[in-house]
């Protein structure tokens, strides 16, 4: 738990999201300026800032990510529609919240 990370704030329940999805190793929840009709961001409990921060020891974690990403993407019903999955990786490519999450983004008419 970083203090002043609003992500670390989610997860800890001192911050108000619309959570979609909870486990032991990730949360998610919609964006607060959605960027598609549907933007979900898959986040680790741990905080780990950027992914140029990953370790070895976080591969496990990065799956987790991949896989949820793909069984929300199913209940919200866009699996069949197609989405997109992204994460920006520092300041240079957008990185705003520096806590690792992944962007997933779809809902658009097909
Ligand atoms: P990034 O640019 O990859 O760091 O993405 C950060 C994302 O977090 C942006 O799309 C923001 O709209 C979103 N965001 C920032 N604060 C919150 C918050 N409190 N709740 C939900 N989404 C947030
Ligand atoms: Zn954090």
């Amino acid at each position: 738990m970083e203090d002043n990370c609003p992500f670390c704030q989610i997860i800890e329940g001192k911050r108000d999201a619309e959570i979609v999805y909870s486990d032991e190793k990730v949360v998610a929840f919609n964006d607060i300026h959605p960027h598609a009709p549907v933007h979900v961001l898959i986040v680790p409990r741990k905080h780990i800032r950027s992914v140029n921060d990953l370790t070895g020891e976080d591969a496990g974690l990065v799956a987790e990510m991949l896989m949820r990403a793909r069984e929300i993407a199913k209940k919200l019903s866009i699996a069949e529609s197609g989405y997109k999955l992204l994460i920006n990786v520092e300041r240079g490519a957008g990185q705003v919240v520096f806590h690792v999450h992944l962007h997933l983004l779809g809902g658009w008419r097909a």
